[in-house]
Order: structure tokens, then sequence, then C-alpha cells
């Protein structure tokens, strides 16, 4: 078995070219960013995802066994999610050797008051804090790639070239992707749809929609504030009500419940960016 297996990794490392790329670690904060990623640099080298499923990437807290990791790793792609803020430093100490990449470099980031139907003095706290889930709008993703390409290109000079053709097929595919979900949501223009987490504030832009929260910074709305999301609610006629499995349905089923709206589970960390996606324009079709 030992011999297998040796057999098996020195085949993958002459077959990558090189021993050092196959066994190099990149490391990015979300799992979305591991698609983006993977659309350009192939699957060579080794990506760890800093957040796992399930987690939440606002206030997360590495475990001992990722800080040992990062003591491996050649970069880190950051996506500017808050937990980099007081963590980025902490990875330097750890390794003075990573070299750090800012993705979302170039990208104009919105007020969270300007990216949720705005529900007077519940939601004064979020004034002038801006809204971190850039990966989710798709003009926004095009420059998440082209940031993504320029890391990579920089860790893995010799590669460029691929990359780079990567990158060119995969712009092309989220301009197609765009006008596709442009068409299909084309009649949806100015709605409303309703959210536990504010997660979805650059899609809704892209798109002419808008997103309305029941939690806000972390806090649960009180049982007046709840009436109220729920006539505003619907007023706007909201039909779908989207919660996500780093945070509590309760309430959410609560309000669907008054309002005859269906809940749907749709995870802005999943994976599979494009899939997703999918599912959320799909949730929206859905009558
Ligand atoms: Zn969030």
């Amino acid at each position: 078995m030992r011999g297998f297996l040796f057999g098996l990794i020195l085949g993958v490392a002459l077959f990558c070219g090189q021993v050092s790329f196959a066994k190099t670690v990149v490391v990015v904060s979300i799992e979305p960013q591991v698609y983006f990623v993977q659309k350009i640099g192939g699957s060579g080298f080794q990506v760890e995802v800093m957040v796992p499923p399930g987690a939440e990437p606002h206030a997360y807290e590495p475990r001992p066994r990722q800080m040992q990791m990062i003591t491996k790793a050649k970069a880190y792609l950051a996506i500017g999610v808050p937990f980099e803020k007081v963590w980025l430093k902490r990875f330097k100490q750890q390794n003075p050797q990573l070299r750090i990449f800012y993705l979302d470099k170039g990208i104009k980031k919105y007020p969270l008051e300007e990216q949720v139907v705005f529900v007077q003095k519940r939601d004064s706290s979020i004034k002038g804090e801006l809204d971190p889930h850039i990966w989710l709008g798709l003009d926004e993703a095009k420059q998440i790639a082209k940031n993504t390409f320029n890391a990579l290109a920089k860790i893995f000079p010799d590669q460029k070239a691929v990359f780079k053709k990567n990158l060119e097929q995969f712009l092309v595919h989220l301009d197609q992707l765009k006008k596709d979900f442009n068409q299909k949501l084309r009649l949806l223009k100015g709605k409303t749809f309703l959210v536990f987490h504010p997660s979805w504030g650059y899609f809704a832009r892209c798109f002419g929609l808008k997103q309305m929260a029941i939690e806000v910074k972390g806090r649960e709305p009180s049982a007046r504030e709840m009436a109220e999301i729920i006539k505003l609610a619907r007023e706007k006629k909201i039909a779908v009500i989207f919660i996500q499995p780093q945070f509590a349905r309760k309430k959410a089923e609560v309000i669907a419940k008054q309002l005859g709206a269906r809940v749907v589970s749709l995870d802005p960390l999943a994976r599979n960016w494009e899939k997703n996606l999918l599912k959320v324009v799909d949730s929206l079709l859905l009558k």
C-alpha cells in the first residue's frame, strides 16, 4: 500500500511537471473563492479554505490546525470578509513568507443601508458600514476573477499563459451568465425579496432587485420589529424568504407562515458559486 501510494504521489508530481507546484498551498477565506481559483488556476495545486462550510465569516476564529496549515502556505487570497481584519496580521506573524493578495481590489463597496430595504430606527446601527458580500454580484465577480488571475500569475509565474487563457474564457462565461440572468429576471425588476441575513445586496443591485433583511448585524428582530417587517413584506407582496445554513431559521418560518410565503434555503457561501446563483434565480422565479 505504501509503495502504491508513493508511486501515486510521484506520478502526480511528475504529471504536474514539478513537485513544488503540486505541493503548493494557497489559502482562501471562503468556499466560493475555490470556484474562482480552480476556474483560472486549474487543480494542480492545493487550495485550503479558512471558513469551513456552515461557519460564519463575520466573526470566524481559525482553529489551531489551520494556523499550522498557514505555516506551510505560500499565499493567502483575502476577499474582504470581516474576520480577515484581525487575522491576516496573525497569519503573517505565523508565516512571514506568506504572500497576501487582496481580491476585493478595485471593487466599489456600497454602504449596507443602501443594500437593504431600510427599516427606519431598527436598521440605524448599520449606517456607514460597507457590505462585504461582493462575490454575489456578477460585475464584482468579474473583478474578483481578474484579481484572482493577477495573484495566481504572481504565485506561479511559469503558468501565467495558461491562467490567462482560462481567465479570458471565464470572463466570457460570466458575461453570458449575466445576460441569461437578466433575461430570466426581467419581469421581476424593482421587486423585493426577503432574506434572513443581508448577503444578496450586490446580486440584487445587478438585476434591479431589492433585498429586505430579517437579521441586522447579528441581531434578530424584537416582536415589535417582526410586526413591522411583516407589514412591509406584505405591502411588497413577498413570496419567497431566503435563509442560509449559518443562521437560525425560526424567525423566517414565523414570517413565512404569516405571509403565506415559502422558505428557501440558500447558502451565499456555497462552493459551487455558479450552481448556487442558478438556484437563486430559479427560486426567485417560482410562483
Ligand atoms: Zn454575511
